[in-house]
């Protein structure tokens, strides 16, 4: 709606749109900081063994977590927190040098243990819920990540089995790059690409190799590869 021109996102559902999502309040929200709004949309895996245990956690004041959406996998989507406001999800990190990210993001979550796959139907929902987060706030596809980009290290999340490439080629997350893996590259030009992917947080180079597999080669294993820069490197 419009108010004296001023757009005003309300993220409350509407009872009359067959995709609104069910209202599922948590008290774990705070206001965004410094005026900022949602540029990045963060995707978890809540790693519990149902959506109702995961519900109850991210609800739980006790334990001061929280998302602003939870796909089931079924495909039921709940909306915990407003978008307007800021959801406890993301934790420590960064992406392109920026911090805070609960303040820049929308979190949602999908529950999965991380040890099997995501569901049609939830991967059906998630994908409805992005293209509306993403029109709504004028979010880019380069600003759909995993929790483990932005945490490396510390978070797996959306892990090995999330189809990362299912996103990329509806528009929903950005496109790896497909140039040459060069055999002579070394580690240093690995930081610097997958810098300017966004893989900004400081950590140790097999945490940064390990991070960036996640996203793109979760097959891959052992010491850094050609084929662990083809992702990252634009085609010349
Ligand atoms: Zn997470």
């Amino acid at each position: 709606m419009h108010v004296a021109g001023i757009q005003v996102h309300s993220a409350v559902p509407s009872t009359t749109d067959p995709q609104a999502p069910i209202w599922h309040a948590s008290p774990n929200y705070g206001p965004r900081r410094d005026g900022l709004k949602p540029s990045l949309i963060v995707l978890h895996y809540t790693a519990m063994n149902s959506a109702q245990e995961a519900l109850d956690r991210l609800c739980d004041p006790v334990h001061e977590i929280s998302a602003h959406y939870l796909i089931g996998g079924d495909g039921t989507l709940w909306q915990l927190v407003r978008e307007e406001d800021r959801a406890w999800h993301a934790g420590a990190g960064e992406w392109h040098g920026q911090s805070d990210i609960n303040s820049r993001s929308i979190g949602v979550e999908l529950d999965n243990t991380g040890k099997h796959p995501f569901s049609e139907p939830q991967m059906q929902r998630l994908e409805k819920l992005l293209h509306k987060i993403m029109h709504r706030w004028t979010i880019q596809p380069n600003g759909v990540i995993g929790h483990s980009d932005m945490a490396p290290g510390r978070k797996f999340d959306p892990g090995p089995r999330f189809d990362w490439l299912r996103l990329e080629r509806n528009a929903l997350a950005a496109s790896r790059e497909q140039g040459d893996g060069r055999q002579d590259a070394p580690q240093d030009r690995f930081r610097t690409l997958a810098q300017a992917a966004g893989f900004s947080a400081e950590v140790d180079d097999e945490t940064l190799l390990n991070a960036v597999r996640l996203r793109y080669r979760p097959w891959g294993k052992g010491p850094l590869r050609p084929a662990d820069f083809a992702p990252l490197t634009p085609q010349s």
